[in-house]
């Protein structure tokens, strides 16, 4: 094994840059990936402006969506072996807070991921622990495969909500996490998708690529009211919200309210968007609905679901894709991506 290799270090805040670094050393149960495809996910963009501060520290190197090879395995790796293909669940709880004494792990109050509080995948290898590990097979590309962990989010949301057949369903937001619940909601239901967004590129994307969706504008039109026009007053089962840092939009009402307003008596919310802002809540149209909010922050295993899933080919994984980058120019990826979020879901960098 060579002593270094290359990697996308976030050397400042705002200032990524491929260089030589050392490779990591494994520890007994860990593996060394060598990683063929990273995403770049939305924390990516918090950790490179700096917002994460001082969770995160420079230098880094950032990547928690990653797919590649085993190249080596710690002695007391048991079910992995050189060459297998993985992808790797990030997501590193405490094992000692009350969520994690009951397994709810994703509530870990310490909870950490490899490629925030660690260095991560854009970098030529990676090292993880055995129990992160999930097996791609011949059918899942890495390209696919780096795409699992985001998907396994929606995955999440849609158990957490306990989305049944022929329930209908809202997405408010229809970024890379909307797209992500949606994929996964159709494979639990074949009813309506009501997705809202004011980005129309993206609701273009999703009216393309899935089935029995009815996109809206919210600029254009009040999604509530359209909701409810279309289902002869009733709401919908399922409202998801995915908006995050939600832009005021003249004469609506913010997207949390805006579930709640949408679903039916006795309906839930799953809410998803991480805002610093607290969310206007009327409890009055809460209540009399005997309504429940839930909310979805990482996954719980949903990985074997979505490899699943897309081992069938029920999912969309290139739909999310709308830019690839060789790793090296890593910087440039997340130019585009700040200053053209109309045009981008997901870039994706190459790393083999
Ligand atoms: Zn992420
Ligand atoms: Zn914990």
């Amino acid at each position: 094994m060579n002593e270094t290799m290359n990697g996308a270090v976030l050397t400042r805040y705002n200032n990524i840059e491929w260089q030589q670094v050392p490779v990591p050393e494994i520890k007994d149960t860990e593996v060394l990936i060598r990683v063929g495809f990273a995403g770049i996910c939305g924390s990516d963009q918090h950790i490179f402006s700096g917002e994460f501060h001082p969770r995160t520290t420079t230098p880094m190197i950032p990547g928690h969506e990653f797919a590649g090879t085993i190249v080596e395995t710690g002695k007391n790796v048991r079910n992995y072996k050189t060459g297998d293909r993985v992808a790797v669940d990030p997501i590193i709880p405490c094992g000692k807070c009350a969520a994690c004494e009951i397994k709810h792990y994703p509530a870990c109050t310490s909870l950490k991921l490899l490629g925030v509080d660690m260095d991560g995948g854009f970098a030529e290898y990676v090292a993880a622990d055995e129990s992160m590990l999930y097996k791609l097979g011949p059918e899942i590309s890495d390209r696919h495969g780096a795409l699992v962990e985001v998907l396994s989010i929606g995955f999440h949301a849609v158990n957490r909500a306990g989305l049944k057949k022929d329930d209908t369903v809202a997405i408010y937001g229809s970024g890379r996490i909307g797209h992500c619940i949606a994929q996964a909601a159709r494979t639990k239901t074949d009813n309506t998708i009501y997705m809202v967004d004011i980005l129309p590129n993206r609701l273009d994307i999703a009216q393309k690529a899935y089935d029995n969706i009815v996109t809206i504008n919210s600029r254009d039109i009040d999604p509530v009211a359209f909701i409810h026009e279309q289902t002869g007053g009733r709401g919908v089962d399922v409202a998801f919200e995915a908006v995050g840092h939600a832009h005021p939009v003249e004469n609506r009402i913010h997207p949390v309210r805006g579930c709640v307003q949408s679903i039916r008596g006795a309906g839930l919310v799953c809410t998803l968007g991480l805002s610093d802002e607290p969310a206007p809540l009327n409890m009055k149209e809460f209540i009399w609905k005997e309504a429940r909010i839930v909310s979805s922050r990482v996954s719980h295993g949903e990985f074997a679901e979505t490899i699943h899933h897309m081992s069938l080919g029920h999912l969309k994984p290139d739909t999310l894709v709308t830019g690839e980058f060789f790793a090296g120019k890593a910087q440039e990826a997340f130019e585009i991506l700040d200053k053209d979020p109309q045009n981008n879901l997901k870039i994706l960098l190459k790393l083999t």
